[in-house]
């Protein structure tokens, strides 16, 4: 199962089309569990993440 994958380049055209979109605001946001309760905000957060550059927010419900 285990392959040796070549080190490659990625298509520099891909990664920044992602970086500027991200960058623009629009984020590829992905919910990632179910609405947990935040004791600090005492309230119900979910937790999402962008696809693209990873990054992470968290939302009231
Ligand atoms: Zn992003």
């Amino acid at each position: 199962m285990a392959e040796i994958i070549p080190f490659k380049k990625r298509k520099p055209s891909e990664k920044h089309k992602g970086s500027t979109l991200c960058r623009s605001g629009f984020h590829k946001w992905q919910i990632e569990n179910k609405p947990q309760f935040d004791v600090k905000q005492g309230k119900l957060m979910t937790r999402t993440a962008c696809q693209r550059c990873g990054k992470v927010k968290t939302k009231a419900v």
